[in-house]
């Protein structure tokens, strides 16, 4: 069965995740309070409705309470965001991310129960900075504010040896839980696994460990 979502609010950041999920091979059902936005997207989602999300029983006749995943991606109108999500979060839709516009919205929406709260501006901006700081991190995954899962190529300083001799759970507190090498991915190394240079580690923990042992091992 396709898995199936609902995307409300439909500027750049929504209508990028309609679009996505489509490729992807999901139904979407697209929804904005502007008709012109609706009618983009006509042609692109499974259905696209003009509706506001702020009157519940807007809400209700779509029966958006029977989806699973729920993504509130109304930015600017910070009020009708947080409405939206606490009607949803009171008729028990299980999963709801939210596009938050700064700090203060993203604390009301982690009070009022969205399951995930994204910044893409911000993550964005992270992720950057991340990158250009160190040339072996080559790509990261936020977890949650504390926990990442990053690619960090390995250099000569650890290449030829396996991950018994390198010790990094015990010493970092992270795990490698997968190496890319090439075309290949060897999933859950057992500890005699070679590193090679030029591997790829995707690395689990806590930021603050893979970054010391980014900065120690490589
Ligand atoms: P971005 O492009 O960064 O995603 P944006 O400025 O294009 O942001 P926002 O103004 O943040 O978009 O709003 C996203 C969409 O949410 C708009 O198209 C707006 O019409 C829609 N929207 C706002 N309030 C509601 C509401 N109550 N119900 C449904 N859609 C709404």
């Amino acid at each position: 069965m396709k898995k199936e979502f609902v995307v409300i609010g439909l500027g750049r950041f929504g209508g990028s995740i309609v679009r996505e999920l489509m490729s992807l091979g999901a139904n979407v059902m697209a929804i904005d309070s502007m008709r012109e936005r609706v009618d983009e997207y006509a042609s692109i989602a499974t259905q696209a409705v003009v509706a506001d999300t702020t009157d519940e029983s807007v809400i209700k006749s779509l029966g958006l309470w029977n989806f699973e995943h729920i993504i509130v991606a109304i930015g600017e109108n910070i009020q009708a965001s947080i409405l939206t999500t606490l009607i949803l979060k009171e008729h028990g839709v299980p999963q709801i991310t939210v596009k938050a516009q700064n700090d203060y919205h993203e604390k009301v929406l982690r009070k009022i129960g969205a399951d995930f709260v994204v910044h893409p501006e911000r993550d964005m901006g992270i992720r950057i900075a991340n990158n250009m700081m160190s040339t072996n991190v080559l790509d990261y995954l936020e977890l949650s504010d504390e926990y990442s899962i990053m690619e960090i190529k390995a250099s000569d300083k650890i290449a030829g040896y396996n991950l018994i001799d390198l010790n990094i759970r015990a010493q970092y507190g992270i795990n490698i839980v997968g190496i890319k090498r090439g075309a290949t991915i060897i999933v859950s190394p057992v500890p005699q696994d070679p590193i090679l240079l030029g591997d790829v580690l995707l690395v689990i923990g806590a930021d603050v460990d893979i970054n010391r042992f980014v900065k120690k091992a490589l």
